[in-house]
């Protein structure tokens, strides 16, 4: 076998839209057969949102199969989302059909099992401005480039890299008014001034940058300019800006976003999705505005079951946005890609929060959010801090002195969040476990979907050219036909069909052609394991008949199709 350009790819680098472009060109160039790239659209700034389909086409189309949805880096500067992507990519184009290899290797089977029955769409990069700004500026930003609310300059602090180091770090100044003080117990480290604490040195810390229009006494701090967040402009549960910040004037006010929408809307195969972010190492499921007990049971106890599995190939727990990655306890976040993908789509949407620096400093079962938003002990403080520079170099800078130009005597240093607690660095060990382990969790997510296959077919003569059709249909897959107990109650979905296809020579006499038969279960709803129960019945299957009038080589064909479970025909020759 000839070695094949795209072999050469690293996505342990964090790739410009140009080089994404090309590497995406380059591995749909190089597997005709298995990769499909489009671009269902273009972003606020023009560039293309690229996506991946990957299915062996030779065992049918992608929208005959149950289909997987990965996406990544919706905040701008969650960069390993679309690292972790774009190795997915890569892995199943280059694992597929390793047939020798696969009898050993589980995953390799796996690969082969995904591509000949599944589809994977995947979306690297979900805001490509905004990514491309934090990747070739020292500017940070939470998602999208399109100046919200407004695009006026407003007075007060605005971020840049004032020393040119190409990282906009942190401003400290020296002031008696300051919240913050140096650790007794390393001077690099700056903890919280507590209620009690007078007469010692204190700081103020900002983002490194200048002041417009300083008056010399108050110092503003003015939101962003870049105000949207694209992860809180999806149509389920969306409020306005005064109650969601960057909710957008409406529901898929953005091209990114809208987009994206109307690609679910036209593949009905999707079964369920999977965005990554970064950073906490969390599984995080809907609701993010409702607590567990607005699941049903079955609902609930997939999403739970699928959060145990993810713990078994990442290590990271699950947990509900609602009861546990909720900012403040008296507001929930509002217009989430996830809660829209289960709630108005009935698929199971998660996200994934990839990387976890605490927990490799050794602080174990910490609440998240308090965690990072609120407050942490000095010791825990001293940890992270400690754990960073040994093993993430370049993450932290010594304070240095600096004359400002607005503001005089202060200094600059501290953390380049970007490549620190927001992601790994490039190239290192690091990028590549969290890649390739939320890859694994992902394959067993798609592997999840719904499955139809005719495990028999029986052609029975029962009189002159007249034969008895019988077909038993199964949905092989674990969870069910219509994936989930939420798109049954939105009545979102068709029957189950199945057709015994009307070819030359072949009459039916006796049965409708196509029937329409509701829908299959799967394996989710047989996981108790009670030791007084007499079995499951037979509900993941359906047997249906027909009377044929055909002939000697006359073919019979039966075809079962559902939106989320796939196409499958099965045929058989009248001898
Ligand atoms: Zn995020």
């Amino acid at each position: 076998m000839t070695e094949k350009a795209s072999s050469a790819l690293d996505f342990t680098k964090y790739l410009t839209f140009e080089a994404l472009t090309a590497a995406l060109k380059q591995l749909a160039e190089d597997y005709p057969n298995l990769a499909r790239l489009e671009s269902i659209g273009k972003s606020h700034e023009g560039r293309d949102l690229w996506l991946m389909t990957i299915t062996n086409f030779q065992t049918g189309a992608d929208t005959d199969k149950p289909a997987y949805w990965i996406d990544g880096n919706i905040h701008a500067a969650e960069v390993t989302g679309s690292a972790t992507a774009l190795y997915t990519i890569k892995f199943l184009l280059e694992n597929y059909g390793r047939d020798e290899a696969a009898h050993t290797d589980s995953t390799l089977a796996l690969v082969n099992t995904l591509l000949d029955t599944r589809t994977l769409y995947i979306l690297p990069r979900h805001t490509p401005d905004g990514a491309e700004r934090v990747l070739t500026t020292p500017n940070r930003l939470r998602s999208s480039t399109r100046p919200y609310p407004s695009d006026e300059d407003k007075d007060g602090l605005i971020p840049q890299d004032l020393d040119n180091d190409g990282v906009i770090r942190q401003m400290r100044i020296q002031d008696p008014g300051g919240d913050w003080k140096i650790s007794e117990k390393d001077p690099r480290v700056l903890v919280k001034r507590l209620p009690e604490d007078y007469g010692g040195t204190y700081y103020r810390i900002y983002s490194e940058g200048i002041v417009r229009n300083y008056d010399g006494y108050i110092l503003k701090v003015p939101p962003a300019k870049e105000g949207l967040d694209l992860n809180r402009n999806y149509p389920y549960d969306w409020t306005p800006d005064n109650e969601q910040a960057g909710a957008g004037p409406y529901p898929l006010s953005e091209p990114e976003t809208r987009a994206i929408v109307a690609f679910w809307t036209a593949h009905r195969n999707i079964t369920g999705s999977q965005s990554y972010h970064t950073f906490s190492g969390v599984i995080l499921r809907p609701y993010s505005g409702k607590p567990d007990d607005a699941f049903s049971l079955h609902d609930l106890d997939v999403y739970k079951a699928l959060g145990k599995r993810g713990t078994e190939y990442t290590g990271y727990p699950d947990a509900s946005i609602y009861h546990k990655f909720r900012y403040s306890p008296k507001t929930v976040l509002h217009g989430a890609f996830l809660d829209w993908a289960y709630e108005h789509q009935g698929v199971f949407g998660i996200s994934t929060e990839l990387w976890d620096t605490i927990k490799l400093a050794g602080i174990e079962n910490r609440d998240f959010i308090e965690f990072l938003w609120k407050s942490r002990s000095e010791d825990d403080e001293l940890k992270v801090f400690h754990w960073m520079i040994d093993n993430l170099p370049g993450s932290y800078k010594e304070w240095e002195p600096y004359e400002h130009p607005q503001l005089g005597q202060v200094e600059l240093g501290g953390w380049d969040y970007v490549h620190s607690w927001q992601n790994p660095p490039e190239g290192s060990q690091f990028l590549k476990d969290v890649m390739h382990t939320n890859m694994l969790f992902s394959f067993a997510c798609a592997a999840m979907s719904p499955l139809l296959a005719i495990p028999k077919l029986n052609v029975e003569k029962v009189g002159d050219d007249i034969y008895k059709v019988t077909a038993l249909v199964e949905n092989t897959g674990f969870l069910p036909t219509y994936v989930t107990t939420k798109a049954l109650e939105r009545k979102f979905l068709k029957p189950l069909t199945v057709t015994l296809v009307a070819l030359e020579g072949v009459e039916v006499v006796l049965g409708e052609e196509k029937r329409g038969l509701g829908h299959l279960e799967g394996r989710s709803n047989k996981q108790a394991m009670n030791p007084f129960h007499n079995g499951y019945a037979s509900d993941d299957r359906v047997k249906v008949e027909w009377i044929v009038r055909a002939h000697p080589g006359s073919r019979i064909v039966v075809e079962a199709f559902a939106e989320r479970a796939g196409k499958v025909t099965r045929e058989y020759e009248v001898e």
